[in-house]
């Protein structure tokens, strides 16, 4: 894990004051790290039944996609809202300021499958949350979540555990 943490960047102040940015582009620029983050990823949830991998738009696609291909399974994207051209369920979530929406299609789980969840980073776990309650909308189960990063000081992880959800993640940083 010191290998992924090493390659994860830190841009101090972006997207504004005050905000630590941890950057997986350097990571994915990796080759060896990529792959060890991608197989680390799954590992946790060894032995589970996985229909398919939704990722969050936008770093989520990248991981979330490679753990499909890894895993022969589909991938579901999870888009902000407005960015789907076909029917969509979508759900509504608190931002510091104000609120955001997260849509995926509708048909894109059948009722009764089992799908893991994957974004780069978990911080408030709000974004994360919305992801759940709309796989279980359509009849879907959560198999899992997987991040690359954890801000355990926010509490995002046990809010996601709290809905009875396994959560994992390779790495932690300290503060916000
Ligand atoms: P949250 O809904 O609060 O758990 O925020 C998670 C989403 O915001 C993820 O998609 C992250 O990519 C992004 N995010 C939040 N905080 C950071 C941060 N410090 N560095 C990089 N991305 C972040």
């Amino acid at each position: 894990m010191d290998h992924i943490k090493a390659a994860i960047r830190t841009i101090p102040d972006y997207p504004k004051p005050g905000i630590m940015f941890r950057d997986i582009t350097t990571l994915l620029g990796n080759a060896s790290a990529f792959r060890a983050a991608v197989d680390a990823m799954l590992l946790p949830h060894a032995g589970r039944k996985i229909d398919k991998v939704a990722g969050i738009e936008a770093r989520g696609f990248i991981l979330g996609g490679a753990i499909a291909h890894q895993l022969c399974v589909g991938f579901i994207p999870i888009r902000k809202k407005g960015k789907l051209p076909g029917e969509v369920v979508g759900e509504e979530y608190e931002l510091e300021y104000g609120s955001d929406r997260v849509e995926m299609h509708v048909d894109a789980i059948e009722p009764g499958e089992t799908v893991l969840i994957v974004d780069d980073l978990i911080a408030t776990g709000g974004t994360a949350e919305a992801a759940i309650k709309l796989i279980r909308k359509v009849g879907g189960e959560v198999a899992g979540c997987s991040f690359v990063i954890d801000l355990p000081d926010i509490g995002g992880a046990k809010k996601l555990e709290a809905l009875g959800v396994k959560v994992a993640s390779l790495v932690e940083f300290e503060g916000e």
